[in-house]
């Protein structure tokens, strides 16, 4: 009788996973390939919905030739695995993966499990920041590729993170009215990250150049200038800016896109029985891994979902976890020099991206700044002074999990992904301004199932 094909699980058809699965299907394991949304190419090379049709190349520019080039190999490495789309990985633990697609939840036994899950915006709560009207950036970003719409007609991108000028510029590119870019960072902080965003010329070039782009577009661009709150009545109708100097300005606008970074998906990296590590640069908690991705025997993590890098970080990280998983399995022989030169890169990118951490840091003091009255947890509408009462109490006592039973702040739809950052922070806020955050823990499903598909033997 032959011996059964290693089975590996791949979550996530971004570039991360998409890379570690051509490793390892080309090593000859028998490669399922699961992602929640109906396309391959994660959140850059996100594909229009069925039928629509949407001018990519005006959207993307010089990106065009990589979204091209990506979506041809995703397509013909899909026809060799066990594609599985619109399908979400809901739990994984101790060599079983738990599925849900229409309704239906299926086990899926994994000899080697590589968890290439992305990442999510990172938000800092304001007065009305809740109001219609006002978009995460990547939320922004997702419709725009993903259904060609504008969030609105005159629009202000706001926040700290590298995404505010590439989401601008794609806006203004596809017929947007860009009222401003509010770049919460001073520009004094990227001189200060140029030392570590050198080791990536081009990278760095690419940035300067939307910026380029942006003010001969006569975007009006400000740097260093935190946003007090959204306005508006019944939606988003302007967003008010405190200067360094102290004055302020209301800029008018229909529409907010606004964001602080990105945050890995971690969750089911720590189900899968994963240890996180505290980062101090970026204020989370990552996953655990080797160089190669390993985070415990038999499971890998790579890409954002790791360690948020950008496109290029995310697929050399796939590649190297990929060949690792096969190794482990026995498919491929001990490491290569291959491996060496694209982990040297991979130091490269993520040096780079440290230096992002830099120039666009963490709105982290903002915790102890916050109103009680601003709603905090959005899906369960809990306020900030709810959080700060339960810390009062004697059994609050500080942590995050305990606050969170407490006043079902992180307990509704999202799990905590939207307000987890800033709960996190609040805590942290009441034990001295240097406290480290703590960390919500992850709960099966990670995401919300149907009724049928829990309930299905
Ligand atoms: C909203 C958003 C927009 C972005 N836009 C850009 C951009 O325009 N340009 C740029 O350079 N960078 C962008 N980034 C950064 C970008 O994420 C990385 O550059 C790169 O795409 C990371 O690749 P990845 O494979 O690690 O993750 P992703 O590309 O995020 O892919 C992860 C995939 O995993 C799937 N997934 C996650 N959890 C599960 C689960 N439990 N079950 C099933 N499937 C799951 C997701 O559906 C997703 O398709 C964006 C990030 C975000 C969050």
């Amino acid at each position: 009788m032959a011996a059964a094909m290693a089975r590996a699980l791949v979550v996530g058809a971004g570039p991360a996973g998409i890379a570690a699965a051509g490793v390892l299907v080309r090593a000859g394991a028998d490669v399922t390939l699961v992602d929640e949304n109906p396309r391959p190419g994660g959140q850059i090379h996100r594909r229009p919905a069925d039928g629509l049709r949407i001018d990519m190349r005006r959207l993307l520019s010089r990106s065009l030739e990589a979204y091209d080039a990506f979506h041809a190999k995703a397509d013909a490495l899909c026809e060799a695995v066990d594609y599985r789309p619109s399908t979400l990985v809901w739990s994984a633990r101790d060599g079983e993966a738990h599925l849900a697609s229409d309704s239906r939840s299926v086990s899926l036994g994994y000899d080697a499990l590589v968890l290439a899950t992305g990442a999510v915006d990172r938000v800092a709560p304001v007065a009305g920041w809740t109001l219609p009207g006002v978009f995460s950036l990547g939320g922004a970003q997702v419709l725009l590729k993903g259904q060609g719409c504008l969030i609105g007609s005159r629009t202000v991108f706001c926040g700290a993170s590298p995404l505010l000028y590439l989401a601008a510029l794609q806006y203004a590119r596809m017929g947007g009215d860009v009222a401003a870019i509010i770049d919460e960072a001073p520009f004094s902080a990227k001189i200060r990250a140029l030392p570590q965003m050198a080791s990536e010329p081009g990278t760095l070039l690419e940035g300067l150049r939307y910026m380029r782009a942006l003010a001969r577009r006569g975007v009006r661009i400000v740097h260093g200038a935190s946003v007090a709150s959204f306005t508006g009545e019944d939606r988003v109708e302007g967003v008010e800016i405190v200067r360094r100097d102290g004055t302020r300005e209301t800029i008018a606008c229909d529409s907010v896109a606004y964001g602080h970074g990105l945050k890995p998906e971690s969750q089911l990296a720590e189900l899968a029985g994963g240890g996180l590590r505290y980062d101090p640069d970026v204020r989370l908690h990552l996953p655990e891994t080797d160089e190669d991705g390993r985070l415990l025997p038999g499971v890998y993590a790579c890409g954002d979902g790791a360690m948020v890098g950008g496109a290029v970080a995310a697929e050399i990280s796939g590649r190297l976890a990929g060949a690792a998983a096969a190794r482990d399995l026995g498919l491929l022989p001990d490491a290569d020099a291959g491996r060496a030169s694209l982990a040297r890169r991979l130091g490269r990118l993520r040096r780079f991206q440290r230096g992002l951490a830099i120039a666009f840091p963490w709105r982290r003091h903002f915790a102890s700044s916050l109103d009680n009255g601003v709603i905090l947890c959005r899906c369960e509408n809990v306020t900030v002074g709810e959080v700060r009462a339960s810390l009062s109490r004697p059994f609050g006592a500080g942590d995050v999990n305990r606050v969170k039973a407490d006043t079902r702040c992180g307990m509704g739809r999202c799990q905590g992904r939207f307000c987890g950052p800033a709960f996190v922070e609040i805590v942290a806020a009441a034990g001295g301004s240097d406290a480290r955050p703590g960390r919500l823990r992850s709960q099966p499903p990670v995401k919300p199932l149907p009724v049928a598909a829990g309930s299905a033997p």
